[in-house]
């Protein structure tokens, strides 16, 4: 098969993990070989301007014949008032592997900031390097906005165990404040990486402004641009 052609994809589970945050799992006519970090495009009937949406890859890249997609669902939207609609055992279209958001071997150490489903890329990444066993230094900023926002912090966890990361968890309005847990904070994760060291190399997703804030503040601090990696959701 041509290697963008479109490829049938059958739902095979939804599960609703945060709020309005969704992981689909699809199992493919055809394995798709892609690279942690890649994306592909879903077709949705209507959506304009070009009847397709961008959807990283959040699973391991281990099994390229089943796929996990976390997406976040908004009202209105076409994308998601497509996906919304949809039930385990209908098919979905989709295109790819695109992108070159990808985590090349050499680099050490690596910090991620993600906000919302801007983690997918992340976790497929981390999936796939504990599968690998490698013991490179991760470190994860994760921002959302409240308790109710929050997924993905049991594998948060276990990567806490079974490789050399550490992650913070940001607020930004959470709605107890003082039940909060070790390792979060309240706050933007622009304002926890404030005072971090810029070294290594840094890999942003999830909403633009969040960042054209954080490569602003690690320029600032002398990181150079070969190290900021950047996908922007919207
Ligand atoms: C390379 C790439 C990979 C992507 N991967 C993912 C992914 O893994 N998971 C995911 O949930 N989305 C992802 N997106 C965003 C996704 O493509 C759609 O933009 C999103 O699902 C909204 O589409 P829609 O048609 O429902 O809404 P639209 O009608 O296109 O937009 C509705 C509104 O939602 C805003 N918006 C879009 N995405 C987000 C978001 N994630 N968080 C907050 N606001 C948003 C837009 O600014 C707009 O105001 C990715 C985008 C790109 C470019």
């Amino acid at each position: 098969m041509e290697r963008y052609s479109p490829r049938k994809a059958l739902l095979r589970s939804i599960d609703t993990v945060a709020r309005d945050t969704l992981v689909y799992r699809v199992e493919l006519d055809e394995p798709l070989p892609f690279k942690a970090g890649q994306f592909v495009n879903l077709a949705v009937p209507g959506a304009k301007p070009r009847g397709e949406r961008s959807y990283s890859v959040y699973s391991d890249p281990a099994s390229p014949g089943v796929l996990d997609f976390c997406i976040k669902l908004f009202a209105g939207g076409a994308a998601s008032e497509y996906l919304r609609e949809r039930k385990v055992g209908d098919v979905l279209d989709i295109r790819g592997p695109f992108g070159v958001f990808t985590l090349p071997e050499e680099i050490e150490p690596v910090t991620f900031v993600a906000t919302g489903t801007g983690l997918a890329p992340f976790h497929s990444m981390l999936l796939e390097q504990e599968r690998l066993g490698n013991r490179r230094i991760f470190r994860l900023f994760f921002g959302v906005r409240a308790e109710e926002d929050v997924f993905g912090v049991a594998t948060l966890q276990r990567w806490k165990q079974s490789l050399n990361f550490d992650y913070t968890l940001c607020l930004s309005r959470p709605e107890a404040p003082e039940a909060m847990k070790e390792g979060c904070v309240i706050g933007r994760v622009t304002q926890a990486i404030a005072d971090h060291s810029p070294e290594g190399h840094w890999y942003l997703c999830g909403n633009g402004s969040m960042i054209e804030e954080v490569r602003g503040l690690l320029k600032g601090k002398g990181l150079d641009r070969k190290q900021i990696h950047v996908e922007k959701y919207y």
